[in-house]
């Protein structure tokens, strides 16, 4: 909103204010009715008397409608609000100032800024600038106020002949924006590390190789599997990063349909522990009819490669992983159960957030950017499901998808 426009009751106002400043000196309720009463008790008013108070009657109830429209524009507004005239007096403030400074605008209405008590470092802000406020057009900073940033911004009210006519201050509550600024720099400080570790040893390994400082067949090999690792660990952060991105900046448009649920969970198992790496012992329990589910497949094979990746991921030998789907009322859970390392308690409200490893030994040992939990968690959402998960620490875990089941036939 542009500030003429909140200004402009004001204005329409000021004749009315010089107006009753005449009529200060009647102590009573309003000085309206003060001068109404008293021409009220005088026997022998005249015509003209009856006008005055006629007048003075509409102009009462003008300015208490001019009154109470500007201050609901003021209270209606998100920023915190005050205006000043020229000399620095508090004329008006909204809800929100009045929250931001902590005082009551009854408190301090007409009061200099200086005898203004309290005020969070704001008013320390218009202080330092009222002096030059004849000539500063605008002024603004950031503000840290307990655990929330402001943009203060305090500047000249300029009247319609370029004259300065007291000032304004707007406060706006920048939190959110500024944390999100930090959350930019940490992420991109965190991407810039993770994607430089694998780039410098495939740069180091290379140069040997170039050198010819590597003897033996083996050692060649064996190099050339370390880069082919590094090379696969670059590949998964950085497709993870697109998905991330591409649903973050909400342009992930699924393509759902109904798919054949049995077909494809057998699928997605078979690829996801086709490379049998580790002697774990695998089993998919399914039902023997499933209904098909309305589902975006490539995006929902990311989920289950996700879940059960992490499964043999933090499962050690001999242990277990097992695919179990069962059906309720109207939602399919589709459970991927492993016997491996666990969840601890501390590190349980975090495994969904971005970039998120436990500093649990066990878990540092192995590769990974704490970003498929966070993924998984917002396709499965997009999909209007939800993720579940119980885990003991030492004893294994519990990833749960639920999924809506719209409509309960089979497909042949
Ligand atoms: P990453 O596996 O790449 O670290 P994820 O986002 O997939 O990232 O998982 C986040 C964290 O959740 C992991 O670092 C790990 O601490 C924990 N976690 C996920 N799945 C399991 C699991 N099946 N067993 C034990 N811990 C797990």
């Amino acid at each position: 909103m542009k500030i003429s426009g909140i200004l402009k009751p004001l204005k329409d106002i000021k004749p009315v204010t010089d107006f009753l400043k005449l009529l200060d000196s009647l102590s009573t309720a309003t000085p309206a009715e003060g001068l109404v009463s008293r021409v009220n008790k005088t026997e022998d008013s005249s015509d003209d008397d009856k006008e005055i108070v006629a007048n003075l009657r509409l102009t009462n109830k003008l300015l208490s409608y001019h009154i109470s429209k500007f201050e609901s524009v003021l209270d209606n507004l998100n920023d915190g609000i005050m205006i000043f005239d020229s000399s620095g007096r508090v004329l008006a403030m909204n809800h929100i100032m009045e929250q931001l400074l902590n005082l009551k605008r009854g408190d301090i209405k007409g009061k200099h800024v200086r005898e203004c008590q309290g005020g969070n470092g704001i008013l320390d802000f218009v202080l330092e600038h009222s002096e030059s406020i004849d000539k500063l057009v605008e002024k603004t900073a950031d503000i840290n106020v307990g655990s929330s940033y402001l943009r203060v911004s305090y500047k000249t009210l300029i009247r319609g002949d370029g004259h300065p006519n007291g000032s304004l201050l707007i406060a706006k509550d920048i939190t959110s924006q500024k944390l999100a600024d930090q959350v930019k720099i940490e992420f991109l400080s965190h991407v810039s590390h993770e994607l430089k570790t694998p780039l410098n040893t495939i740069k180091a390994y290379t140069e040997m190789l170039i050198g010819g400082d590597v003897a033996g067949r083996d050692t060649i090999v064996e190099f050339c599997n370390t880069m082919n690792e590094e090379a696969g660990r670059l590949s998964t952060l950085i497709n993870n990063l697109l998905h991330l991105s591409k649903i973050e900046m909400g342009g992930l448009v699924l393509s759902r349909s109904m798919t054949r649920t049995k077909e494809f969970i057998e699928g997605i198992f078979k690829v996801a522990t086709a490379q049998k790496k580790k002697n774990i012992n695998y089993e998919l329990i399914l039902p023997e009819k499933i209904p098909p589910v309305n589902i975006d497949k490539e995006f929902m094979g990311i989920v289950l490669m996700n879940l059960i990746g992490n499964a043999i991921k933090y499962t050690p030998e001999h242990g277990k992983i097992t695919l179990r789907v069962d059906e309720e009322v109207d939602r399919l859970m589709i459970h991927v159960i492993d016997t491996g390392i666990g969840i601890s308690e501390e590190d349980m409200p975090h495994i969904f957030d971005k970039f998120y490893r436990s500093s649990d030994a066990q878990v540092r040992h192995k590769t990974g950017h704490g970003l498929g939990l966070s993924i998984a968690k917002q396709i499965v959402e997009l999909h209007d499901g939800e993720i579940r998960v119980i885990s003991k620490k030492g004893e294994g875990s519990q990833f749960t998808v639920v999924l809506p089941i719209e409509e309960r036939y089979f497909l042949e």
